[in-house]
């Protein structure tokens, strides 16, 4: 480089670097993750609306089930209408109950503290880390040991008099949350182990797909997710009697007959119509090509970010091999009071940058709730910007 082009590059603003380097990838506008439907979804759509098997029922439910199960090794697979219909019920299985706590991260999409809500029970916020950005299992396990006692088999917060009764891991972006770690400390405490796996269909940990780790877990295959059905989701589980429990309660809990209406409990409306499960088996077929080109669209990332001071990368931490969802941009300390200036400089080039998810404890809704000291939460809010992350900017 010249020594007039350097003075350029070092003139320019961290908001310009940060678009010209997103640019050198995208090679042009990007929205921040778009489906790519490029495999059997029309023919399957069509099957569907040729034999009239829109609705309830239908081949394709059973064999995305099947598909599911062939993908992730999970012994049983539930398709669902969204993800948070999935991790509903997946809090209902656990055992959650009215007035129980549930743990979840603060920095995670809205749907996995208000799938506690839909249960009466209260969100109670634990913090994540800087290494895989999902809970802190150290951390938790201090922090319950200080917080709680043991009444007969159930964890009890001393403060409140509430049981806690399940935590819910969240596998953020698409790396693996430390999963075993945190599967151990919820067992030592008598707590339900349940995985929000909404963004990491793909992912694995040491060789295990996540979704796996839990006694149950919910996927999403909602529009922006990896694999789509327009809107959907699943619920894992490898225990047989769960995996009967969560059809029964998301097809409205009917008992079968040939003809009468008979429902024993009251069920819910949460099963996946067969033509969103006709593109959902499309998309799985490409699910080992979607991760394939999003784990090169990282790397094209890291290139494009080598020479750009003051950021750095979201990097796979050890053990998991991550579908990579959502690349994620972190600015450092000193460059954090860019976010908004960067924000505004790429979404006006046409690129969808977006932040974190606004951390659920400033949510008006759950400002009471209780939680543990949350400073990783909120610095990785102010730091984290997500890339434009579809499959086809890494393709070849
Ligand atoms: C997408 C998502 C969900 C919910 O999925 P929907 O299918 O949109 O209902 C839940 N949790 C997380 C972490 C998600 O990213």
């Amino acid at each position: 480089m010249s020594s007039a082009l350097a003075a350029d590059a070092a003139s320019l603003s961290l908001a310009d670097r940060v678009v010209a380097a997103v640019r050198r990838v995208t090679k042009g506008p990007a929205a921040l993750h778009e489906p790519d439907i490029a495999g059997k979804e029309w023919a399957y759509v069509k099957d569907c609306l040729n034999t009239g098997w829109v609705s309830s029922v239908g081949s394709y439910v059973d064999r995305i089930e099947s598909m599911l199960c062939a993908v992730t090794s999970s012994p049983h697979a539930i398709a669902t209408a969204s993800g948070t219909a999935a991790l509903h019920t997946a809090l209902l299985l656990a055992g959650v109950r009215p007035g129980d706590e549930v743990i979840v991260p603060s920095l995670t999409f809205v749907a996995t503290a208000n799938a506690v809500s839909y249960c009466h029970a209260i969100p109670h916020f634990a913090d994540c880390e800087d290494r895989t950005l999902g809970l802190n299992a150290g951390r938790l396990g201090v922090y319950l040991e200080e917080l709680t006692r043991r009444d007969g088999g159930a964890c009890v917060n001393k403060r409140t008099g509430r049981v806690i009764r399940a935590v819910v891991a969240m596998h953020a972006f698409g790396h693996s949350c430390d999963v075993e770690a945190l599967a151990q400390v919820a067992e030592r405490f008598g707590i339900v182990f349940v995985e929000d796996a909404a963004e990491s269909l793909g992912t694995t940990y040491k060789g295990r797909h996540t979704g796996t780790f839990g006694r149950i877990a919910a996927l999403s295959f909602n529009g922006n997710k990896i694999v789509t059905t327009g809107g959907g989701g699943a619920v894992l589980t490898s225990d047989a009697d769960l995996a009967c429990r969560a059809k029964h309660l998301t097809t409205t809990a009917k008992t079968p007959h040939r003809w009468e209406f008979f429902h024993d409990e009251v069920g819910f409306n949460y099963r996946l119509p067969n033509v969103s499960a006709a593109i959902g088996c499309a998309q799985l077929e490409k699910l080992d090509e979607f991760v394939a080109a999003k784990r090169r669209l990282a790397d094209l990332y890291t290139e494009a970010f080598a020479g750009v001071t003051g950021v750095s990368l979201v990097r796979e931490p050890e053990g998991s091999r991550s579908n990579y969802w959502l690349n994620v941009l972190l600015l450092d300390s000193a460059t954090a009071s860019q976010r908004n200036r960067i924000l505004a400089a790429a979404n006006d080039a046409g690129l969808g940058l977006r932040p974190a998810w606004q951390p659920m404890h400033v949510l008006p809704m759950y400002l009471d709730c209780p939680r543990m000291a949350l400073p990783t939460t909120e610095d990785i809010f102010r730091r984290a910007l997500c890339l434009p992350s579809s499959a086809r900017l890494g393709r070849r």
